[in-house]
């Protein structure tokens, strides 16, 4: 039994990933600030002796005894991330080098949530690990996207500076159960309003596109990625390469719900990446042949149920 901990594990994805620590027999600690998440997410594991649930910013220091450690604490969609957009730069900076700091100290070893955003609005199609993006470092994604950047490097730095056992993951745009309902994504924004029959927004003319991967799958690749060899640290995207337009997620979503929602275009937001798809060989090679399992009509089938149960409808 290893003793795991997870920052931002009342999160989203967090929640998953702790129900499947503990699943597999690990002793999990949960941290987080409820910023974005919430006690709800776990609530089902609070029985289980083997976990535990603190309340802590990640911008403060935190000591405790562990293994591992996942790195998850961020508020990740554009509205909560911009919400406080100089919060959201010390969560990634001063959170990966508090996260860092306990990691040298104990000799754990320490995954690193990042983001396909570290890419921006990339250039080169699909994204490699090797491309170093295309991020506008004063624009209104930047306070996301520049910390991730930013914690990435502190991740090298301790690495070579300091020998701490590191992963990097670049997650590309996830969706699932769990995701929080007013969080803006265009997943859950546009389920709820399909299953309130009401005009589904499409920021821009809908034709840039996505590539979107349910928790599982992601959830498989993160856990992977951790039970890797000390040597291979990546970045490494975890994604799943199938590209849709938001306009034919649109359309999927309204015929999966059989709604009666119109498309509404809406003004596009400030440097909304064109296009984003992952280049998953690196994860194949390094990850057992990792890829992801669940296509886009099976996890929008799950999402929806879930949306449907949430609201009472
Ligand atoms: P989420 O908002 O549901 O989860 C983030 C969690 O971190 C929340 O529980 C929140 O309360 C917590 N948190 C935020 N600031 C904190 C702080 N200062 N101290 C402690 N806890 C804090 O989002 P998510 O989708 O579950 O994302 C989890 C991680 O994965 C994030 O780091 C995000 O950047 C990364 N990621 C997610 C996606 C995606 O598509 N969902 C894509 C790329 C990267
Ligand atoms: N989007 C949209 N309508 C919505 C929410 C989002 O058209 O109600 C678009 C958004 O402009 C972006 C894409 O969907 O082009 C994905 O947005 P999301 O916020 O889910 O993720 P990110 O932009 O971070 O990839």
């Amino acid at each position: 039994m290893k003793k795991i901990l997870v920052t931002g594990g009342a999160g989203f994805i967090g929640s998953h990933l702790c129900e499947r620590l503990l699943n597999e027999g690990n002793e999990v600690i949960c941290l987080d600030n409820y910023f974005t998440g919430s006690k709800q997410n776990v609530v089902h594991l609070l029985d289980n002796p083997y976990f535990e649930l603190i309340r802590h910013d990640v911008t403060e220091p935190f000591f405790i005894e562990v293994d591992e450690i996942y790195n998850l604490a961020c508020p990740a969609s554009p509205i909560h991330y911009q919400y406080n957009p100089i919060k959201t730069i010390k969560t990634s900076v001063m959170g990966a080098v508090n996260m860092l700091g306990l990691a040298k100290r104990i000799r754990a070893k320490i995954l690193q949530a990042s983001t396909s955003e570290v890419y921006g609005d990339p250039k080169i199609h699909p994204q490699t690990e090797d491309y170093w993006g295309h991020v506008n470092p004063i624009g209104l994604r930047s306070c996301y996207d520049e910390g991730k950047r930013c914690a990435e490097s502190l991740f090298m730095n301790y690495h070579h500076q300091n020998n701490v056992r590191i992963k990097i993951i670049r997650i590309f745009n996830t969706y699932g159960t769990r995701m929080h309902p007013q969080d803006g994504r265009v997943v859950s924004n546009f389920i709820i309003q399909a299953l309130h029959n009401e005009d589904i927004t499409i920021y821009g003319d809908g034709h840039q596109t996505r590539s979107f991967q349910y928790v599982d799958d992601l959830i498989e690749g993160m856990t992977r990625m951790m039970a890797t060899g000390d040597e291979f640290v990546g970045p490494v995207n975890i994604g799943n390469p199938k590209e849709f337009t938001i306009r034919e997620l649109a359309e999927k979503i309204i015929e999966l719900t059989g709604a009666r929602s119109k498309l509404m275009f809406m003004p596009l937001p400030e440097d909304d990446p064109a296009q984003r798809q992952p280049d998953i060989s690196l994860a194949k090679q390094e990850l057992s042949g990792w890829e992801p399992r669940i296509h886009l009509e099976e996890g929008l089938l799950k999402t929806i149920a879930y949306f449907k149960q949430l609201q009472n409808l």
